[in-house]
């Protein structure tokens, strides 16, 4: 593969730097919700001014922005103002239309791009684009079968009987598990196809899991590439509950083959900026497990929220450096270090009713590190914040973290 062809002669935007007109340097993002957040606090911290677009009044980023465009995300006037304001642009939401960011990138540099984010709001294209590179990035995905359409469905009930077990899933608009229903036999497929409105959807082998894990890999404009080492994610109903991050999280031989094949991924699709990939590790018999790559999110991703206290750059950071085109340093991690979701749940009462949960118990834990979003209102599978626990060794991050989970009744609690 020839990794010039993608890369972009993008001059720096310069931290602190002003327009002509005295307008200092501005950075936009579509979306905002925490990710958006994070990239605003990072963006502001190197000097930038920053511009959100959301329709929400209170969306998380919004709120700590120096602008807040309040327009929908297909909204003409809202993207010329986002574009008149900021002279580079990226993206926190991977299903903000795809025509938003093609429209925005006619008059300003958008990362990542249009393309790429299209490809991975589609299963479909996504699991295309990892067969099509499965030859340099190493790995496979799931074995799957595409149904877009009724005779589509009959012929996987005929003829892909190896594919049950499965998960049907809904091509597009899938998260935290959404969209996506189980199955067994052939009379369930059609039956979890019709629940799901005869969406164009994928059907997916049921793999055995041993464990699951993710890749954060930057990309610049001139194809430079930094990445950080895998981290292990373990979810509870679907939605990310707990990363591990640090050494021995993983087998070190399949910790090297998840980064290989992330960063392969990410030049094969000339990729600027900040890519997750998710893998699986399955049983294979051998003992040590196989990687099977399962989806990949075109920003910064939830398992990476722990480089902001753990590492010396953050994935946040380096989205702000990929979207300025500053150089990518290759990022340290100094502390082993556990993170763990604060869903709405943590709120709430067993009738539903809003607690305030015992967060000085929390905070006098050493090495604590609480990070809220700045939603108003708690509901049950919300993502309201996050607390990463750091330490001088991993047995300290893992006795703290179970405290912690403890202190606040999480899920995944037998799973640090
Ligand atoms: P995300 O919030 O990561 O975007 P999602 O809704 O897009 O999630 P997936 O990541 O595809 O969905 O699946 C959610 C979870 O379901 C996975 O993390 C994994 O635990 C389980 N899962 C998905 N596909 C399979 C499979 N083929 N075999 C076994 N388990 C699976
Ligand atoms: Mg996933």
């Amino acid at each position: 593969m020839n990794e010039d062809i993608h890369v972009v002669a993008m001059p720096p935007i310069l931290p602190g730097s002003a327009d002509a007109a005295g307008q200092p340097a501005t950075l936009g993002v579509l979306g905002g919700g925490q990710l958006g957040r994070m990239f605003v606090h990072a963006a502001q911290r190197l000097g930038y001014c920053t511009a959100v677009l959301d329709p929400d009044a209170h969306s998380p980023a919004g709120r700590v922005s120096h602008y807040h465009i309040q327009t929908a995300y297909d909204d003409p006037a809202g993207l010329a103002q986002l574009a008149q304001l900021c002279q580079a642009i990226s993206t926190e939401f991977e299903n903000v239309p795809a025509q938003a960011l093609q429209t925005l990138a006619l008059t300003r540099p958008v990362a990542p791009g249009a393309a790429v984010v299209g490809i991975a709001q589609n299963r479909i294209e996504e699991k295309a684009h990892f067969t099509a590179c499965a030859d340099v990035s190493g790995v496979s995905c799931a074995p799957y079968a595409v149904i877009e359409t009724r005779a589509q469905l009959q012929a996987v009930q005929v003829g892909r009987a190896d594919l049950l077990p499965g998960i049907l899933k809904t091509a597009r608009m899938g998260y935290d598990g959404k969209g996506q229903v189980r199955v067994r036999t052939a009379g369930e497929l059609a039956a979890a196809w019709a629940e799901l409105g005869g969406a164009a959807c994928v059907l997916e082998k049921m793999l055995p899991l041993t464990a699951e894990c993710s890749v954060l890999v930057a990309r610049g404009w001139d194809g430079q590439v930094v990445s950080f080492a895998p981290q292990r994610n373990v979810h509870v109903e679907g939605i990310l509950a707990v990363t591990h991050a640090y050494e021995g999280n993983m087998p070190p031989a399949l910790a090297i083959r998840a980064r290989d094949a992330a960063v392969a991924i990410a030049q094969h699709l000339g990729y600027v900026g900040v890519l997750c990939v998710e893998f699986f590790v399955v049983d294979d018999g051998s003992g040590h497990g196989a990687l099977v790559v399962n989806e990949m999110a075109p920003r910064p991703h939830n398992s990476g929220h722990y480089t902001l206290d753990a590492c010396d750059v953050s994935q946040f950071d380096l989205q702000v450096h990929a979207l300025a085109g500053l150089p990518l340093p290759q990022p340290r991690q100094h502390s082993p270090a556990i993170m763990l979701n604060l869903l709405g749940e943590v709120w709430l009462d067993g009738n539903g009713q809003r607690q305030e949960p015992d967060w000085p118990a929390v905070l006098r834990l050493p090495g604590t590190h609480m990070h809220l979003y700045g939603k108003l209102q708690a509901r049950a599978g919300r993502k309201m914040g996050h607390l990463t626990i750091t330490g001088p060794d991993v047995a300290s991050v893992k006795t703290v973290a179970q405290r912690a989970a403890f202190l606040l009744d999480l899920p995944g609690l037998n799973n640090i």
